[in-house]
Order: structure tokens, then C-alpha cells, then sequence
């Protein structure tokens, strides 16, 4: 990372906070909560993944003057001609809920057979070294998966449960976090950020 050894994560997820402090305290980079600085959530108005975090990133830095990394995520179904997709977080409306949101899947779903089940997570990551940053470091992972006709194992979070693996023969639920982590859309792009920062 060029330059800083503080950046703001654009999250009060803690989750995510210790997360990226495990893969970024090798490089001497310590990341705190956009939350130290009291930075309102910003409302998600963009039509895409990239949009979406590049207006929390730059909030992020705007409110607290340090560089900053956002990350934002969610699922595409093929035969839901790609819904959730950005809208993932609050698919079954507001207050979000997991358990509503894989609810409302199971049912959009259910007369879709087996072969016609495809989707995938996305993650897209952009680090801003300033709030005018004219040069975003993007980047954006998926992950490939079949959406089950039953939940299965109870890890992860979100739609883990509906999200077969087809490559570990398990559901993202049921994977280990280690595991998950090194599959995974957003383990990927955290992987492919360090490598365009070394
Ligand atoms: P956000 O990036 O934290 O805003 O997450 C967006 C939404 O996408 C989450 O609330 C989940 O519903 C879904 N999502 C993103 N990543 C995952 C994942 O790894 N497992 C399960 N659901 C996920």
C-alpha cells in the first residue's frame, strides 16, 4: 500500500475490520473503523457493485482524512436474470434479514430445476488514497455456485446456507472459515488487492 500505514475501513462490521487487519498487519498496515470517526452510512444509491463502494470509500476518506477501502458484495441467480445482485443485503426489504432474504430465495426459486440452479457472489474492493483520488485501485471477484432447494449447515452468514460448492461438495454454510475464506469472492479480491499493493 503506497505511502500510509492507516486506512479507514468503510464498514463498523468488525467481522471485516479484523478480517483485513489479519491479511494487512504483515505489511505494517494498521485498519481501523469508519466508526472511530463517526462517518454516517451512506446511502447506496449506485446501480452497481463499483459504484456502491466507491461512494463509501470516499465518504470514508472524506469524514476522515485517511485513505480508505470499501468493499461491497452480493449474489447473482441466472434464473432471477441476476436479483438479488446489489440489492442482496435488504432482498426481502427492510430491517435486513437473513433468514427473510433466503426465504424470499427459496421461494423465487422454486420451480427452477436442478442444471438451471447457477449463480455467483461477487465482491468488488476500491481503496481511495484521498477523497478527489481521480485513480481508484478496483478490484472485483466471484465466486461460483448452485443455489439449493434446502439450506443446508449453519456457518457463514447471508445466503451461505442456499450457496452449494459444488467444488468442495458442501454448502458455504458448511465450509470452515479458513476454508471459505480461501474460496471465496471476497477472499479472492482481499487476494488480488495485496497483490496490486506489493
Ligand atoms: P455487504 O457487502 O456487507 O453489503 O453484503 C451484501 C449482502 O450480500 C449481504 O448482506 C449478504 O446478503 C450477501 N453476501 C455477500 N457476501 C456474502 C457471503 O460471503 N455469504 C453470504 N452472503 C453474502
Amino acid at each position: 500500500m503506497p505511502g500510509n500505514n492507516t486506512l479507514v475501513l468503510a464498514s463498523g462490521n468488525t467481522g471485516k475490520i479484523n478480517e483485513f487487519n489479519k491479511l494487512l498487519s504483515p505489511l505494517g498496515v494498521e485498519v481501523v473503523s469508519q466508526r472511530d470517526f463517526d462517518v454516517p452510512n451512506v446511502e447506496e444509491s449506485g446501480l452497481t457493485f463499483v459504484e456502491n463502494a466507491l461512494l463509501k470509500a470516499r465518504q470514508a476518506c472524506r469524514v476522515s482524512g485517511l485513505p480508505a477501502l470499501a468493499d461491497d458484495s452480493g449474489l447473482e441467480v441466472d434464473a432471477l436474470n441476476g436479483a438479488p445482485g446489489i440489492y442482496s443485503a435488504r432482498y426481502a426489504g427492510e430491517p435486513s434479514s437473513d433468514d427473510a432474504n433466503n426465504d424470499k430465495l427459496l421461494t423465487a426459486m422454486a420451480d427452477v430445476p436442478e442444471g438451471q440452479r447457477s449463480g455467483r457472489y461477487w465482491c468488488v474492493l476500491v481503496y481511495l488514497r484521498h477523497a478527489e483520488d481521480p485513480v481508484p485501485l478496483i478490484v472485483q471477484r466471484h465466486w461460483e455456485g448452485e443455489i439449493l432447494a434446502h439450506p443446508r449447515g449453519d456457518g457463514g452468514f447471508g445466503y451461505d446456507p442456499l450457496f452449494w460448492v459444488g467444488e468442495s461438495g458442501m454448502s458455504a454454510a458448511e465450509l470452515s472459515s479458513d476454508e471459505k475464506n480461501r474460496l471465496s469472492h471476497r477472499g479472492r479480491a482481499m487476494q488480488a488487492l495485496l497483490e496490486r499493493w506489493c
